[in-house]
């Protein structure tokens, strides 16, 4: 019984080492051009569109429980009138080597064969554990079942399952879209095309600002984006290895 107990849990650490996929097999990716956010917050309604995120009201918002996948942060700079304004959209940076992960107890959250961060809803038992341990608050936690007044329910999108109360969730990078655009792909017998997935957040940029693609494709235009110079992630220091790239803004 031990032996079987020991082999279990050495096939469990194997699996939780980052690179346990020797090759993704694709690796997607999100740039993001500062110079070009005007904070609109369109990604964040496209987003609550798309995914079937609740509007949970001012009261959960002011405990702390405001429910976005992506949020818009802004920073202000100088003194009146010389006045600028930066803003910087946050969402799961889909981490290389995501901490949420490491923390937990059911494997709800792992990293997938195109090296994104996912979730298991119907395996997570709500320990929060996985949300005290991103560096990025980006992790959302269903403290209620919440409903949709009529007729907004039919709005939901059936691609995506409405979450119930005591389970986390976050961006996928529209993981269904994804899906679909591989599925679709590989019945025709060739690799998905640059520019063929767009997440509801990049299709919906007024301004262009955000660029959805595949790192491992050098021709795709996230990697051509990726080797501006103005190019940094968020909190690299703390070696989690982000798949969202932003462009610095360039302040006049
Ligand atoms: S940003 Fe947070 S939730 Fe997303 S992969 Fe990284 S550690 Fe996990
Ligand atoms: S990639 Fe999809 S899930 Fe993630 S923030 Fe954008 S719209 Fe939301």
């Amino acid at each position: 019984m031990s032996r079987l107990l020991d082999r279990l849990f050495a096939r469990f650490r194997v699996y939780r080492e980052p690179g346990y996929y020797g090759k993704y097999d694709y690796k997607w990716t999100i740039v993001i051009d500062l110079d070009k956010c005007d904070g609109c917050e369109a990604c964040v309604i496209a987003c609550h569109a798309e995914n079937n995120l609740p509007v949970v009201g001012e009261d959960e918002c002011s405990k702390n429980r405001a429910f976005n996948w992506i949020r818009i942060e802004r920073y202000v700079e100088g003194e009146y009138p010389d006045v600028k304004v930066k803003f910087i959209p946050i969402l799961c940076q889909q981490c290389g080597r995501a901490r949420c992960e490491a923390g937990c107890p059911t494997y709800a959250t792992y990293h997938n064969q195109d090296g994104l961060n996912v979730q298991v809803y119907n395996r997570c038992i709500g320990t929060y554990t996985c949300a005290t341990y991103c560096p990025y608050d980006v992790r959302h936690f269903n403290w209620f079942s919440y409903k949709w007044d009529a007729p907004l329910e039919q709005q939901l999108n059936p691609d995506v399952t409405v979450r119930e109360k005591g389970v986390m969730e976050k961006c996928t990078f529209c993981i269904q879209r994804i899906r679909a655009a591989k599925d679709h792909a590989k019945d025709e017998g060739r690799a998905v095309k640059d520019g063929e997935i767009q997440p509801a957040c990049v299709q919906t940029c007024p301004t262009g600002a955000m660029t959805f693609g595949d790192l491992n494709d050098h021709g795709s235009m996230v990697s051509i984006l990726a080797k501006n110079e103005r190019r940094y992630r968020l909190f690299e220091d703390l070696n989690t290895d982000p798949s969202v790239i932003y462009l610095k803004r360039v302040m006049k």
